[in-house]
């Protein structure tokens, strides 16, 4: 899954020209409620969190239940699909499941609290052997974590039940649907597989979940051939698939989900571990509206010594995307007062490892882009194609599932970085309209390379009459701000005359972090870090995976959350670029200057180091 405050950038994101540029690359709703009325109805006017608010039991509607109508499912109407699906749950259903009726599918073994990473604790070796350090060595190299650790964690270990009160005392309604839960993986380590495969068992409701599939995406590593398909013939649900040769994460889901046959497909990555209660708020949003993509909260579980905490609800961030189509987490916005510990939160991205989702609502939305390759873009390209074709994605704060993060992929991605550019070309080029410019000014290599035919990803946009990015961003994410064009004044890389042009402002920023210093790096022409706009508002804008501007700190030049346009831009983001190619900051009155690999502040002087020239990016054709 695409990851936390952290790196995402990894694997793939590989460091190209040193440590400062990453390649990140790294239904309408019928307009009118269905028959059913058990779609969301978006108006144009509505801002995102107004979104899960729709109460789906009105008592002043009418109950049209008694139209069942699940064959309908594919209805044309004016040329356009209507997703009409009756909801499993409606207002006149008010039984609950109880305790004993919700038992999971085996139980868990008590455990000892002296046992490694018990209670979701981390663990460490204090005084490695020479031989555990070479079996750490071994392990990090192997898996990108420390397997070794990993393996001394009991693969059903108890995470304690750390959820909010109002989770806790939530009752779930009846009935809900079942779900295949689909896991696909490619070389995993037996311990984090195992450990995801018992967590599911160990909290996930008999009545609710139909199996468990895995998908090995033709792992080469010996210990999942026959000793899996062994081990997992005693878990009477498990079930393997083997893909005839390496498809890639999004393929490989595919084929999972082909093979499945729960009412809801719920997706996770192969070193997971579901909190108790994890699965029954996910399938009460889907069984109350079809149309809704449910996520866990991602919980972190450290690399290295596997702690797993548990988000209190208040605390959930939300998926973000940024111009160069890099997933992120936000804190939510705007966070109405009245929105309960257990109310579900609208996100306007996902990040991809883990969701639920009705299997027919996934395939009426047509299920991924199966041109994508390997892995990276897809969680983009399902997040707007949910919102802008009628759906809606939200996280709901009481379902807690853990992911090791990790800072680079284990595995070879056939087909190298181009891939991840050319699964995100093809989100830009079927989903963006006008906006994709914005995505390829800031990754001009983009254009260069071939996104595949994209007629049928089209056509489905066409089939499914989604609404246009504009109203995506208006409506779901109105954070992400794209400059007018007449407001922006220069774009592109800044070279500094004391270094000769040969070094850029650089944001050595990946990740989007607020108040890091800028520094100097060798230009490399391709845009990221080295992207940044001087708008005619007087701002220096800079967006890799977030909106940023350029706001001094003393004499350090820090990347800070822009003001504009949601209010005036203050002084403290304001420059002017001078006669002499100077960035003059107007509140100081002090001007930009390079000194040695850093970018200071300094009193204005005709020298050299405090000029900077703008060049286009290369390969760029705007
Ligand atoms: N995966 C796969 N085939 C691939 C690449 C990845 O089956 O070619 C699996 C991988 O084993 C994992 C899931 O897809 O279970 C997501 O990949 P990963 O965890 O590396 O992505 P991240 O969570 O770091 O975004
Ligand atoms: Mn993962």
């Amino acid at each position: 899954m695409r990851l936390t405050k952290r790196s995402r950038l990894k694997s793939v994101g590989l460091v190209l020209f040193g440590a400062t540029f990453y390649f990140v690359f790294l239904k309408r709703t019928p307009d009118k409620n269905t028959l059913l009325d058990f779609q969301r109805n978006v108006g144009d006017d509505n801002d995102v969190l107004q979104l899960d608010k729709k109460n789906l039991f009105d008592p002043d509607h009418e109950d049209e239940s008694v139209i069942n109508a699940p064959d309908a499912l594919q209805n044309v109407n004016a040329g356009k699909k209507v997703f009409n699906e009756a909801p499993m749950l409606n207002k006149y259903s008010h039984e609950f499941y109880t305790a004993s009726e919700l038992t999971p599918w085996r139980s868990k073994p008590l455990p000892s609290p002296s046992n490694p990473g018990e209670y979701g604790k981390g663990y460490k070796i204090d005084k490695p052997s020479e031989m555990e350090s070479q079996l750490i060595k071994e392990g990090w190299e192997r898996h990108a974590f420390n397997q070794h650790i990993c393996d001394k964690i009991s693969v059903h270990r108890y995470l304690g039940d750390k959820r909010d009160q109002e989770c806790k005392d939530r009752k779930w309604r009846k009935p809900l649907p079942t779900t295949s839960v689909i896991i696909v993986f490619h070389n995993e380590a037996w311990c984090t597989l195992l450990r995801t495969v018992y967590s599911v068992l160990e909290t996930s409701p008999k009545v609710l979940l139909k199996e468990v599939i895995l998908v090995d995406d033709s792992s080469t590593h010996e210990d999942l051939h026959e000793q899996l398909e062994e081990y997992v013939k005693q878990l009477d649900v498990v079930r393997i698939i083997r893909t005839p040769e390496r498809v890639g994460l999004i393929r490989a889901r595919l084929i999972g989900a082909e093979a499945s046959t729960g009412d809801v497909l719920t997706f996770l990555d192969a070193h997971c571990e579901c909190a108790t209660g994890w699965l029954e708020p996910l399938l009460e949003r889907i069984a109350e509206d079809p149309t809704r993509v449910v996520c866990p909260v991602i919980e972190v579980i450290d690399s290295d010594t596997f702690a797993m905490g548990i988000t209190s609800s208040r605390s959930v961030q939300v998926g973000i995307l940024g111009w160069s189509l890099g997933f992120n987490w936000a804190v939510q916005k705007n966070r109405p007062s009245n929105q309960a510990s257990d109310d579900a939160i609208s996100s306007p991205t996902m990040a991809g490892g883990l969701f639920s989702m009705s299997r027919s609502y996934f395939y009426f939305l047509g299920s991924y882009d199966d041109q994508m390759k390997v892995w990276g873009g897809e969680n983009i390209e399902m997040s707007l194609r949910i919102w802008m074709c009628g759906g809606t994605l939200e996280i709901h704060p009481c379902s807690h599932v853990g992911h090791v993060f990790r800072k680079r992929a284990p595995y070879t991605h056939p087909g190298g970085t181009d891939v991840i550019t050319r699964n995100n070309r093809r989100v830009a080029d079927v989903w963006m309209d006008e906006y994709s410019e914005q995505y390829y000014r800031r990754v001009p290599r983009a254009r260069k390379i071939d996104a595949g035919d994209l007629t049928e990803r089209k056509q489905l946009r066409e089939d499914l009459g989604c609404k246009s990015f504009a109203w995506y961003l208006k409506n779901i994410y109105p954070d992400l701000y794209a400059p007018p064009k007449d407001d922006i004044i220069m774009a592109g890389e800044w070279t500094n005359e004391g270094k000769s042009n040969q070094y850029c402002l650089d944001s050595a920023n990946p990740q989007g972090s607020i108040g890091l210093k800028t520094t100097l790096y060798v230009c490399h022409g391709m845009g990221g870090n080295q992207d940044y706009l001087l708008t005619r508002q007087g701002e220096i804008r800079h967006n890799f995976v977030k909106e940023l501007c350029l706001q001094p700190d003393g004499s350090s030049v820090l990347t800070k959350a822009c003001v504009y346009p949601q209010g005036q831009v203050p002084f403290s983001q304001m420059w002017e670029y001078t006669e002499n190619f100077q960035f003059l900051h107007v509140q100081t009155g002090h001007c930009m200057e390079a000194v040695d690999m850093t970018v200071l502040l300094k009193p204005c002087s005709s020298d050299a180091s405090q000029k900077w020239h703008h060049r286009e990016l290369k390969d760029s054709m705007r």
